[in-house]
């Protein structure tokens, strides 16, 4: 099939506009999505130290190649590539995140989570596993996340977060019926700014965009979802999006404005922020050893 812009072959199809693109033209695209999500999320700022949170999913890979080109010609603009140990034990992952970040000759941080004595290091209760119910006191990684962050000057961390998954959040929590203010992004006010520039590009976007521009990585893996419901509603939500394709955009926009009045995407974000933090602690993933030093390249 021929993309619907030039003459060369087309690598994907986008039912949600009808489009054919190239190569070339879905880089463009995701790129033009994703500057346009930056100056939504309110710009980026001379002195801005940006801090790209790499997982082992390609997506944070990919926004750390995007910034990096993006800030090329920014002298005033930082950016340090860094990454949160799982708690295994298992350094294999951080090495990988280490030398990909090295390859885009980037600063590259471990995180480290020290313990704070109040009340939002408290661990999650069993009887507390629904993310609606879930108390914002008791979340902590965000707070610890934020922390580290300022003892290293970061002002702003980038997630690579997509639009398949800001959309399941938003239905998740609608099928949960957690309609209350906190749940959707009031909560996290006084957090450091996380910006999303990939949250309007879909996942497959992403991997394609990730495989042309050389950084993809056949190790990277999108990471197994252990909360039921979840899991249930991604399902769900991309099965009807093959009948229905403009449908995660729709849940986006629905997001936004439920983010509350002048937050929009950013009261998003935080909602998604919120949800994936409960899910993981739900999900009794192993918890962020206290013991992880700082690593620089
Ligand atoms: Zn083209």
């Amino acid at each position: 099939m021929q993309c619907s812009k030039c003459h060369r072959d087309a690598i994907v199809f986008q039912p949600y506009s009808g489009l054919h693109l190239c190569s070339q033209h879905l880089t463009a695209d995701v790129e033009a999505k994703a500057k346009k999500q930056i100056r939504a999320q309110g710009g980026l700022k001379p002195g801005d130290h940006i801090a790209v949170l790499l997982s082992q999913d390609q997506n944070s890979w990919a926004l750390l190649y995007f910034l990096k080109h993006l800030t090329a010609q920014r002298r005033d603009i930082r950016i340090t590539a860094i990454a949160i140990p799982d708690g295994s034990g298992n350094r294999s992952d951080i090495l990988r995140a280490k030398r990909f970040a090295e390859c885009l000759d980037t600063e590259f941080l471990v995180v480290s989570l020290p313990e704070e004595s109040d009340s939002r290091t408290e661990t999650c209760p069993k009887e507390n596993r629904d993310p609606a119910s879930f108390p914002v006191s008791r979340i902590s990684c965000s707070f610890r996340l934020d922390r580290f962050a300022h003892l290293h000057g970061i002002t702003k961390i980038a997630w690579g977060l997509c639009l398949d998954a800001a959309a399941a959040v938003v239905l998740g929590n609608i099928i949960r019926g957690a309609g209350e203010n906190r749940v959707w992004g009031n909560s996290y006010q006084d957090h450091l700014p996380r910006i999303c520039p990939f949250i309007s590009v879909t996942a497959l976007e992403i991997s394609l965009y990730a495989a042309s521009c050389g950084c993809g990585d056949e190790q990277t893996i999108h990471p197994e979802q252990r909360d039921e419901l979840h899991k249930d509603t991604i399902a769900m939500l991309d099965n009807y999006t093959n009948k229905h394709p403009a449908t995660k955009y729709a849940l986006l926009n629905l997001g936004e404005t439920l983010g509350g009045p002048g937050r929009g995407i950013k009261g998003l974000i935080q909602t998604c922020a919120w949800y994936g933090e409960s899910l993981r602690c739900c999900c009794n993933v192993s918890p962020i050893p206290h013991e992880v030093t700082d690593g620089t390249r």
